[in-house]
């Protein structure tokens, strides 16, 4: 369910992050050590304040798509958007299973009717017409590429957010519009069908779909955005819930570089995104994974720093969401400034090809 509210806008490379380093750790169960170098198993240094933009948010991200590997391969089809004058087959249909009253009811509707209880549900109806119609195609590529997810339980798609929020009869006219002007319109890499993934705000910039799954996918690249509507979110953490969190009886320092927005570290990607941190304590240190650690605290995105004031461990950071594919706030923005919505798609979806199968 889509719940953000829209932020004011802040340019690109204005907002900065409180990543500073501390300087009186005394008092503190738990210290925080900004590391500057390009290992973090360097010893600390002091950290630039940083100066580049960021984000908000809440969020939401669409269900991460079945991390199958694929290796990166060429583009077999052309970059030009194609457009067949075969005869087109009708909107597939799609048995969907909906949760109603705990009893698993199968619905058996169209794609395109399947996309009018979707997309007002992805990406709030008041938006611009073309960032509805970038996320129509979206989700239609995602649905047709993702049909199979429940064949075990003899369905295609579930109705929650496992796949795509599904309600029935919450169609609006700015999204059925949208819907029907992309009609049967996919995103296509090689010939096939991509895992058009979205998330709710980049931060920044999005992510290579290597850093998120291991799986390095030529049309998932980072890519930046020129403005961006985002503000920083902020979670204060005990010492005590950090230690717990972490698994340590007494953790010390945490190794991390600063967060800069589009600034590669060897502990963060071409993002800014953390790859990985570092808990000194009980005698040893202990590596996470960025999105290990996400997960671990319930943050919004990995685009964070860590910092303290004192008495809490302060994780700040921008963006919501995994990062990768089309950014929900991006598309907005891009339209806004009169993008139409196969630009935003090229924009986020790198030399794919839209294509009208039906
Ligand atoms: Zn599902």
């Amino acid at each position: 369910m889509f719940s953000l509210r829209v932020p004011k806008r802040i340019p690109r490379a204005t907002a900065s992050l409180p990543d500073k380093p501390q300087t009186n750790f005394a008092a503190l169960m738990l210290t925080v050590l900004i590391v500057l170098t390009s290992s973090p198993l360097a010893a600390a240094q002091p950290a630039p304040a940083d100066n580049k933009i960021q984000t908000s948010a809440a969020a939401k991200e669409t269900s991460a798509p079945t991390p199958t590997a694929k290796k990166e391969k060429k583009d077999k089809t052309s970059v030009t958007d194609k457009k067949t004058d075969d005869a087109k087959p009708a909107s597939p249909l799609l048995k969907i299973g909906c949760l109603k009253n705990g009893k698993r009811i199968i619905e058996s509707i169209s794609v395109e009717e399947y996309l009018r209880g979707v997309v007002p549900k992805e990406m709030p109806p008041e938006w611009s017409s073309e960032a509805l119609k970038a996320q129509s195609v979206a989700a239609r590529t995602f649905a047709l590429k993702n049909r199979n997810r429940h064949a075990a339980e003899g369905y295609d798609l579930c109705d929650s957010t496992h796949c795509q929020l599904y309600v029935p009869q919450s169609e609006t006219t700015a999204t059925d519009k949208a819907i029907s002007a992309t009609t049967g319109e996919v995103l296509l890499f090689g010939g096939e069908m991509i895992d058009a993934v979205f998330h709710t705000d980049s931060g920044g910039m999005t992510e290579d779909s290597e850093n998120v799954w291991g799986a390095a996918l030529p049309y998932l690249r980072a890519v930046q955005e020129d403005v961006t509507e985002t503000k920083e979110w902020s979670k204060k953490i005990s010492p005590q819930d950090f230690a717990k969190t972490v698994g340590m009886k007494k953790p010390e320092k945490i190794i991390l570089s600063p967060l800069v927005v589009g600034k590669e570290n060897s502990d963060r990607t071409k993002s800014g995104r953390v790859k990985s941190l570092i808990v000194i304590g009980d005698g040893s240190r202990k590596m996470f994974g960025g999105t290990n650690f996400r997960t671990m605290f319930g943050l919004p995105s990995t685009l964070f720093g860590i910092s303290t004031d004192g008495k809490q461990i302060i994780i700040s950071g921008y963006g919501a969401g995994h990062g990768l594919g089309l950014s929900q706030y991006g598309a907005k923005t891009l339209a806004e400034q009169g993008a139409d919505y196969r630009t935003i798609l090229h924009h986020y979806y790198r030399t794919v090809t839209i294509m009208k199968i039906y």
